[in-house]
């Protein structure tokens, strides 16, 4: 990447204007910079040169002149979510279900993106972005910056565990449990009143932190790939749990999803936030006689993330546990290819301008 000088942004209408102070540098960018034209061409990301960015955290600097509810000076998360605003899930706030939806700074999921990106053309890593009002997310004064750039990442695994219903009294398996996805539904899982945790993961040092969060409540297992469904089995008298979560990365093998779903007990859902990609092949047979549920997940309403950013405020999701790793926006380089090299999901690797 190369830095350079161009004009700052003007909030019009309904539009913002954030002053970034910090920008979360995801463990997933790599892939999206070298390998997601060739991996996924109908996922356009924005034509060069762009300002890339998906995680951004700063004070609101100016607003457009119909805007009422947000102020300069608000300190804000910005969701990178953009949309048409007028189809039906985007007037009913499910805006990641728009056949138009982008990720502003990242990528997008269809071939009419590009119009996103031009409207939006700053993604986080830079001084001053615009962003729509529909984007923004308050947050208090208790929750830094830097805790802000993991919203993105926590709110999947919110978004996601919403999906499942309540989770009072029922047990949940985390495929990948020490990752930045995984760590989060941990923390939220806990929060909303789920018994016991099952994780999985590969570093046992990682899983042994992960256990010490909630050790009456959280079971680790240390996998090379197999054995999970037999795992989840024994821990629970054969039944296995209410609910999976798959969080695994981009190059995870398929048959680590079709081992972990088949711990799930009858009649329980199996969710998927992770990057695992492939046609899976399932047995339609044991879905129905199974009652299973399948759910695809991917990122959060704005409303889902003011809720996750209310409850770090009240520390009921405790985002104290992140060791931060900065990164002057001129190093921006050194912290791409730094991600993913610390302590799993606990090191937030961010961007500040
Ligand atoms: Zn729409």
């Amino acid at each position: 990447m190369k830095l350079d000088q161009i004009p700052r942004p003007i909030a019009d209408a309904t539009d913002v204007v954030v002053a970034v102070r910090a920008c979360g540098m995801v463990p997933n960018l790599g892939n999206v910079l070298a390998n997601w034209p060739t991996w996924y061409p109908h996922m356009p990301l924005p034509k060069l040169p762009a300002i890339f960015g998906l995680d951004p955290a700063g004070v609101v600097h100016e607003v457009g002149n119909k805007v009422v509810g947000i102020a300069p000076g608000d300190r804000v998360y910005v969701s990178p979510v953009r949309s048409c605003g007028c189809c039906q899930p985007c007037l009913r706030g499910l805006r990641t279900q728009c056949r138009y939806m982008t990720f502003n700074g990242y990528f997008g999921f269809q071939k009419e993106s590009q119009v996103l990106y031009d409207m939006y053309p700053e993604g986080g890593f830079c001084e001053f972005m615009s962003a729509p009002q529909y984007a923004i997310v308050k947050l208090s004064d208790n929750v830094s910056f830097r805790e802000a750039t993991r919203l993105g990442y926590w709110g999947t695994a919110y978004s996601a565990l919403k999906k499942a219903g309540s989770l009072a009294g029922k047990s949940l398996l985390i495929n990948g449990i020490s990752g930045t996805l995984g760590l989060g539904a941990t923390l939220i899982a806990l929060a909303r009143g789920v018994t016991r945790i099952y994780g999985t993961g590969r570093n046992r040092v990682l899983l042994e932190r992960v256990k010490a969060l909630a050790p009456d409540r959280i079971e680790i297992f240390a996998t090379n790939g197999g054995g999970v469904a037999d795992w989840i089995k024994s821990q629970t008298g054969g039944a296995g749990c209410d609910v999976m979560l798959d969080t695994l990365g981009a190059v995870a093998s398929l048959e680590a999803f079709d081992d972990a779903m088949h711990g799930v007990r009858r009649g329980g859902a199996i969710i998927n936030i992770g990057g695992t990609a492939g046609k899976l092949p399932i047995d339609l047979k044991w879905l129905m006689d199974e009652q299973m549920t399948l759910i695809g997940s991917v990122w959060f309403t704005t409303s889902e993330c003011c809720e996750l950013a209310e409850m770090a405020a009240a520390r009921i999701v405790d985002m104290s546990i992140l060791e931060h790793e900065a990164y002057a926006l001129s190093d921006i380089d050194a912290a791409i290819s730094s991600v993913g090299t610390g302590n799993g999901g606990f090191s937030n690797y961010l961007v500040e301008p």
